[in-house]
Order: structure tokens, then C-alpha cells, then sequence
């Protein structure tokens, strides 16, 4: 039976922290308690370091077809590199395009996931509605463990889904009891936008800023927030970026509209300035939505603080300078839009976030593991450190300056949007299944060790 005795740490979870061994059996957390009398096959002294429930990204694209390319990161290479840092689980999200039925969109899925070496699972992406989507949409949630559904509400003429569409999505969602999720831009606008850039003379990455600006954000979330509330269903806004939508969110849940929200690190850390780089280097952090003006970040890290924001995850959906984005170095509307972070997120929200007093360290297990565990359906399994739970555990080293780059992240990608960003701490040794997969900087992982995780919501 394998069996790991981790000493003297001291466990956080999203509500408490106390100093205790953890015991881990056959995968699973099988004893919590002070100084425990048990032999292990290996025993692990944590003292001065953090136990973390491992990490969960809710928003990834590992090997997802997009704008003519293929994601940089597999799962394979996506799932090491949130191993490395601290994220042991993640959802993936399926898109099948128009007219495509949603269960072959899956079993694509489905195959590509095989080689996961970390715990994952799906949402599905609905990019057109008919009967045969409803039906197919009852078969995710009763039979495959799939309770989550995201509509894009922009990319007009490619995966955008109309007012109807949605509202019938929202609709379906009453039924079957499951979560809408969505993308919100306008995807009007933001056409228009592009078009009159373009014909203009404007074919630099800085032009994508400026063709999706906030308020087009703001603008969808409150369509989206109206719609929910007028049929009494939740709604979950993706990758939230600006002031706007985190107004149209506290404000909805103020007026008791079930509301979730979720931003990434890249939101609450960097600002517009980066689409300035010269030589085309702006296109790296071409993603949807854009990286905001300065300011927006600070409404973003008050809506976390206040509990308002509940998710932080990446959209992980990286694409090389060389031979991808640079599809688009004549058209601002070609380069395929997405970066990586998944091994980042950690570090980045503990050095600017709880170091720099902008969160305090359980919301940091709050927003990364614990809320997503929850909201998606797969908590107590995931999510928190206690007995019965999966054994993920960070073991977190709250000191040790490193610096994020390229040249040395696990991302299978050329570059990095938080390049040069010195970082504070960071996990020592990761645990995920029971198993020591990340330790003194290296990779331990087994290639479809990675298990599905089905889902059921308690709505
Ligand atoms: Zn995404």
C-alpha cells in the first residue's frame, strides 16, 4: 500500500490554518492530526512550509483549435506545467463548431485528454442551439458529469452565439440544473471596431486593444445578468478584465442575482502598455478579452478581496510568437488570441497578492482551489485538505526569489506575458493523487496518470 507522511507543516484551507501531519494513503488523505504515530513508506519534514490544497484551473485550452492554429501546450505538457506550479486539476473546455453535435465534439476531447498526467475535466461550449443541442446538452449533465456550459458572446461569424441562442441556453440551464457560463464582449461592436481599424491603416497587435474596449464587456455582462434574472438561473462570467463587468456583478449580486465571477492573473497584473512592444513582440499578450488600461486591476483585486470574485484561473491557451501569431503580423483580426499561465498562477497571486497585502493567504486557497471546487461540483474530493479528500497537496515555500521566463517555465511556448516578473516563494513539492510529482525543481509525471473527473451539481 503506498503510504506518505507529511510533518510539521502548516495546512491552509480557504477557513483555517493549523500546524499538522497529513497522512496519505492509496491516494487519499487518510489521517489528519498532530504528531501522528503511523509508519509510511516515505515521510516528507514540511516545518516552515504551507500545505495547499493543490491548485484547480477552471479555464484552459489545452490543444484547442483556434484561429487556424493549435494551442502550443497538450495536455500532456499543459497538465506538467500546472504540476510544477501547484495546480493539480483543471477543466478544459470542449468547442465544437456550428452545427456540430456536442458528444462527437467530446469524444475528440476525450482523446486528446488521454495523456494527461493531472486530474481533469470538461465544459462544454454550445456555439449554436437546435433541439439535437438541448438533447445532447441533457446528456452532458446526466450522463458524462458535465454541468457546465459556456456561450461566447463574441466572435462574431466564428463561435458567437445571438440573444436566442443564449436565453435557450439559460433556459435549458433551469432544467437540467447546470451552470451558464460565458464570454462576455460584445461581439457587434467589436466587428465594427476591427473593421474600421483595419481599413484604416491599423494592423498592429495594439489595434486588438483598442477594437474590444471595456465597455463592450460591461455591455454583455449586464445583457447576460438580465437574462439570468429574468429566468431565475445562475450565470458565471469568464476571465472578467474590467471595471465594468465587475460593476454589472457586484451590483447583480447586490439585487440577489446568483452570480459567479472568475479573472486571471494577467488582469490583475499587467496593464495596456504592453501592446507598445516593438518588433511585433505586443502580439504575445493578443488574447480576448485585451489586457485593460491601468486602473481596472484595482476593481478586479477589490472584488476579490470583498468575496465578490470568487475564481481565479488562467485561460491557459498559449500560442507561439514564432510560426502562430505571427498569422497576423499584417492583420491585427489574424493572430490567434491566447497566452499561457498556468504554471504561474500560483506564484504570481501569492507575491502580488498575499505578500503585497492585496488578498490574505486562505483567499488565495479560496480563489484558486476551494470556490472552483465548489462552484464546479467537485468538492470535497478537490478543493480543501481533509480527510477523505484527493491527496493534492502543495507543499509551499513562503520564501526564495525567482524570476518568470520563458527559458526555464514548463509551458511548451516561445514566450511569456510575465516575463522578468520576480516572484516570492513558490511550491517545493508537489503532490498530486498521493504521488510526489514535483520536487527540487523537477518533473516526476506519468503521461495518463491523469483520471476524468465527472461532475454533479447540488442545485
Ligand atoms: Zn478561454
Amino acid at each position: 500500500m503506498s503510504t506518505l507522511l507529511i510533518k510539521n507543516g502548516e495546512i491552509i484551507t480557504a477557513m483555517d490554518r493549523c500546524r499538522s501531519d497529513v497522512y496519505i494513503q492509496e491516494g487519499r488523505i487518510a489521517a489528519i492530526g498532530t504528531d501522528l504515530d503511523v509508519s509510511a513508506e516515505r515521510v516528507i519534514d514540511a516545518a516552515g512550509h504551507y500545505l495547499l490544497p493543490g491548485g484547480i484551473d477552471v479555464h484552459t485550452h489545452f490543444d484547442m483549435p483556434f484561429m487556424g492554429e493549435v494551442s502550443a501546450d497538450d495536455f500532456e505538457s499543459g497538465t506538467a506545467a500546472g504540476i510544477a506550479g501547484g495546480t493539480t486539476s483543471i477543466i478544459d473546455y470542449v468547442v465544437p463548431a456550428k452545427e456540430q453535435s456536442l458528444l462527437e465534439a467530446l469524444e475528440t476531447w476525450k482523446a486528446k485528454a488521454k495523456n494527461a498526467v493531472a486530474d481533469y475535466g470538461f465544459h462544454m461550449a454550445v456555439t449554436w442551439y437546435s433541439d439535437q443541442v438541448a438533447r445532447e446538452m441533457q446528456v452532458c449533465v446526466e450522463e458524462e458529469g458535465i454541468p457546465s456550459f459556456k456561450a461566447f458572446l463574441a466572435y462574431k461569424d466564428a463561435i458567437m452565439v445571438n440573444d436566442e441562442e443564449l436565453f435557450s441556453m439559460l433556459k435549458a440551464s433551469r432544467e437540467l440544473g447546470a451552470l451558464i457560463m460565458a464570454h462576455c464582449e460584445n461581439g457587434e461592436i467589436i466587428s465594427e471596431l476591427q473593421e474600421k481599424f483595419f481599413t484604416e491603416g491599423g494592423t498592429e497587435p495594439v489595434y486588438h486593444a483598442l477594437s474590444r474596449p471595456s465597455y463592450a464587456e460591461g455591455e454583455s455582462a449586464f445583457r447576460l445578468t438580465q437574462m439570468a434574472r429574468s429566468l431565475g438561473v445562475p450565470a458565471y462570467f469568464v476571465h472578467m478584465s474590467c471595471r465594468e463587468s465587475t460593476k454589472v456583478l457586484v451590483e447583480g449580486r447586490a439585487e440577489g442575482i446568483d452570480l459567479y465571477g472568475e479573472t486571471c492573473p494577467q488582469y490583475l497584473l499587467l496593464d495596456d502598455t504592453v501592446y507598445e512592444q516593438p518588433d511585433f513582440r505586443g502580439a504575445a499578450y493578443v488574447m480576448s478579452p485585451p489586457i485593460r488600461p491601468k486602473g481596472h486591476a484595482e476593481a478586479l483585486w477589490g472584488a476579490i478581496r470583498s468575496g465578490q470574485i470568487q475564481v481565479v484561473g488562467t485561460d491557459h491557451c498559449p500560442f507561439n510568437l514564432k510560426g502562430q501569431k505571427e498569422m497576423g503580423r499584417e492583420d491585427f483580426r489574424k493572430i490567434p488570441n491566447g497566452a499561457a499561465g498556468i504554471e504561474d498562477r500560483l506564484k504570481l497571486l501569492y507575491t502580488y497578492g498575499v505578500l503585497q497585502k492585496r488578498i490574505t493567504l486562505q483567499q488565495l486557497v479560496a480563489v484558486t482551489s476551494t470556490n472552483p471546487a465548489q462552484i464546479f461540483g467537485m468538492y470535497p474530493r478537490k478543493g480543501t485538505i481533509a480527510i477523505g479528500s484527493d491527496a493534492d497537496i502543495v507543499i509551499w515555500q513562503p520564501k526564495g526569489e525567482g524570476t518568470i521566463s520563458a527559458e526555464t517555465h514548463f509551458h511548451k511556448v516561445d514566450t511569456s506575458i510575465f516575463e522578468g516578473m520576480k516572484t516570492e516563494g513558490g511550491p517545493a513539492v508537489v503532490i498530486a493523487a498521493g504521488r510526489v510529482q514535483f520536487e527540487n525543481g523537477k518533473l516526476d509525471v506519468e503521461p495518463g496518470a491523469g483520471r476524468y473527473l465527472p461532475r454533479w451539481l447540488n442545485t
